[in-house]
């Protein structure tokens, strides 16, 4: 065993360095990124929780197991990792001692270890061939771009299968050999060694392999230097995600990236407007270059597996658009580190670095944001920018990648803060943003009609609408706040709603008020288009309004509206209690003071499929409200399309799309129509005026083709509500 603890000692001298380095390269890369003391507190202050995603994310591999069979097959392989880290305490322990019987407890081990060794040994082999027929069933040679691994490198992906297989054979190699002469010892002496039959596949190959020190040696060696290998070959390819996943888990946004946009901040400090006059020049206004990232967005980079989840779900990449959050977040990682040597070089050094270097020279000198002239977007060549534009604004912020990416990866973040350099800082981006941004500074609303408009709605309504400032003086006087939108003013399907929910709120005898002229824009698709100071102006109008008249219990018709107040404008120092409409609805028909006709009594039957919003469901969660709501209508049959709850698919109004062009691919409102429509329903049922204008039009283009039935339509569920409430055949709309 001499010869065994001298060629382990030399081979672990040779590959420990090589790991170390790349550790220490990786290490200083991320620590690279700008600071994000968020991060760090918000592990601190609730360390309870942090804990908990540790258990839930990590250990219960909650998001993997959302899917079934590469989630399970995960699971197993995960824990693998974790319980086989025993079995090379053990191999170690025996290289150093000289002992290949090594045993924990001196002359026998503990059999539950023994037997859970063995045992997840098995499973892991089972999931690796789970993983390679994933794989081989998802060829992106055969799918192209449907396939989830389409752009994900497959020769790295099939050579760690490989790996962690050699892991587990050269296990059982080491203990079968240390287990034949436990078995002959125990025949010789009739005293047992090691872990007995509870190492069942070991103990099985013990009965078969000769008593041999020289196989245990070559066992041995051969376990731990699989282990050294795959550890390199880990820090140098996706699978770094081992040692990134729990790190990224740890330091994600509680409890998740998703609802309120990331608020614009430059050195580790929120950048607000009252500090434009006084900003040094040094400030970041969003991300223009690599090296704008925190030191969480590199984490996250780092952390990409590469599994294509994310890619799967999302609406711009099955529209054919240029857009996959994969893609994004790959092309981004190779932008750092292809640009780590520059930034890791001390100041001084970084000119006398680049010449004569031609490969880092342009490197340096690519922008984050430019064209890329290339079909391989993700690849770009030399000159392009790392992300083209076109990939950068077909973003939706549906949140989609963000809920699927099983390492809390936070794409919709990056694409925000991207877009607000463009804007803030270079003046680029789509033309057509130019009409919003001019709306929302003029008017206060992205169609840029006046103020004096946004009662329209109510012209006509047989009660009257308390108006604050007007007919009453503050919240206080009423129950709600009824947050109209503009859309819910000035669209004209849109105020269809609105009248549908005041009505409703009437009947339930539910006090409320509104704004009336007092209220503006939320700023949602200002702050998603990346014009942060928009967002914000509009937001301090809006909250100063809200402190005057006393606000604090909201109701919103709008998703993004809804989303915006209940998670954007507590930075702007107000707590509001904001719900959706389908909320509160649901609880008043919960409470009874809202009945919808019973069947016989002027039940319409109709099939109804509801979309669900995105800031509505992925972003805040609200799945069931809606659903209850449509289950109650009598006569009323609800089928589901396909792509629900939280696999829903965006209608493509979100993340300011609704203002944008959508000339690439197939438009995302007709992908989304043609799926509702095939479920044969007679009813498209919404919950945001966004989405609601995205369907309608997505839907007559259908119907101009002849591809939908002409009764087919897109209504609100409180427009279905107020029908049935009112025992009138929800087809023909009520207000
Ligand atoms: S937010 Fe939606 S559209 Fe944007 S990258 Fe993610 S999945 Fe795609
Ligand atoms: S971003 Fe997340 S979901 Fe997407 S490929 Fe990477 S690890 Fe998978």
């Amino acid at each position: 065993m001499t010869a065994v603890l001298i060629l382990g000692l030399v081979i672990n001298a040779i590959a420990l360095p090589i790991a170390g380095k790349r550790a220490l390269f990786l290490y200083r890369l991320i620590a690279s990124g700008q600071p994000a003391p968020d991060r760090i507190a918000g592990v601190t202050r609730r360390l309870g929780a942090a804990a908990k995603r540790q258990v839930v994310e990590v250990f219960g591999q909650r998001k993997m197991l959302k899917w079934t069979v590469p989630g399970t097959a995960h699971f197993f392989v995960m824990w693998a990792f974790l319980i086989l880290a025993t079995v090379y305490l053990e191999a170690y322990a025996a290289l150093i001692s000289r002992d290949p019987q090594w045993n924990w407890f001196v002359f026998n081990n503990w059999g539950v270890l023994g037997f859970l060794q063995d045992f997840i040994a098995v499973m892991c082999t089972l999931g690796l061939v789970v993983f390679w027929a994933i794989r081989l069933r998802n060829q992106p040679k055969q799918m192209g771009r449907k396939s989830r691994f389409f752009g994900s490198h497959l020769g790295p992906a099939y050579f760690t299968l490989f790996m962690i297989f050699n892991v587990v054979w050269t296990m059982f190699l080491f203990r079968g050999a240390v287990a034949a002469r436990d078995i002959a010892e125990a025949e010789a002496t009739g005293v047992e060694h090691g872990y007995g039959k509870a190492a069942f596949v070991s103990y099985l190959l013990g009965k078969v392999f000769p008593d041999s020190t020289a196989l245990i040696g070559v066992g041995l060696l051969l376990h731990i230097g699989v282990m050294l290998v795959f550890l390199i070959f880990v820090l140098n390819s996706k699978h770094l995600h081992i040692f990134m996943a729990p790190l990224n888990i740890l330091f994600g946004r509680e409890p998740v990236a998703l609802g309120a946009a990331k608020p614009l901040v430059s050195a580790g400090k929120p950048v607000t407007l009252d500090d434009i006059d006084d900003l040094d020049e040094d400030a970041k206004l969003g991300v223009g270059a690599i090296e704008d990232f925190t030191w969480k967005g590199l984490l996250d980079m780092a952390t990409c597996t590469e599994c294509g989840r994310c890619q799967s779900q999302c609406p711009a990449w099955n529209t054919e658009k240029p857009l996959s959050p994969k893609l994004l977040i790959m092309g981004l990682r190779d932008a750092a580190f292809a640009k780590a040597p520059y930034l890791l070089a001390d100041e001084g050094k970084r000119e006398a670095l680049l010449e004569g270097n031609d490969t880092l020279t342009k490197e340096v000198e690519r922008p984050l944001v430019g064209e890329t002239g290339d079909e391989w977007f993700y690849m770009p060549e030399d000159g392009s920018g790392v992300i083209d534009p076109d990939v950068l604004w077909s973003c939706v912020t549906c949140g989609a990648c963000v809920n699927q990416c099983p390492v809390d990866i936070e794409h919709v973040d990056h694409i925000i803060d991207m877009r607000r350099y463009q804007v803030l800082v270079e003046s680029n981006f789509p033309s057509e943003l130019n009409q919003l941004f001019r709306g929302l500074e003029n008017n206060g609303n992205p169609w840029n009609m006046s103020p004096n408009a946004r009662m329209d709605w109510a012209k006509g309504l047989d009660f009257e609408v308390k108006v604050v400032g007007e007919t009453i003086e503050s919240l206080d006087e009423v129950d709600w706040l009824f947050w109209v939108g503009c859309a819910g003013a000035y669209e004209d399907r849109a105020k269809k709603t609105t009248r549908a929910v005041a009505e409703l709120l009437h009947i339930a005898d539910v006090s409320f008020g509104v704004l009336g002229n007092g209220e503006t824009c939320t700023g949602d698709s200002a702050r998603r288009a990346g014009n942060e100071f928009v967002f914000q102006g509009l937001a301090q109008q809006n909250v100063e309004t809200f402190k005057e008249y006393k606000v604090k219990k909201v109701v919103s018709t709008c998703a993004h509206c809804f989303n915006t107040l209940k998670n954007e404008y507590k930075e702007f120092g107000i707590e509001l209690e904001v719900v959706h409409h389908t909320q509160l609805l649901n609880r008043l028909v919960r409470e009874g003071k809202l009945t919808p006709v019973r069947d016989g009594a002027g039940a319409h039957k109709r099939t109804i499929t509801y979309h669900d919003p995105c800031y509505i469901g992925r972003h805040n969660g609200v799945y069931t409200p809606p659903r209850e709501l449509l289950q109650v209508l009598p006569g009323a049959q609800v089928v589901e399309m396909e792509r629900n709850s939280e696999r829903s698919f965006c209608c493509g109004a979100g993340g300011a799309r609704m203002w944008m062009e959508e000339n690439i691919g197939e438009r995302i409102n007709v992908n989304r129509t043609v799926e509702a429509v095939a479920t044969g329903a007679d009813q498209i049922a919404v919950g945001c005026p966004f989405c609601r204008v995205m369907l309608s039009d997505g839907l007559t283009a259908q119907q101009d083709k002849g591809e939908a039935r002409a009764e087919v339509e897109v209504l609100d569920v409180a427009q279905m509500l107020l029908a049935s409430v009112k025992g009138e055949p929800a087809t023909t709309s009520p207000s």
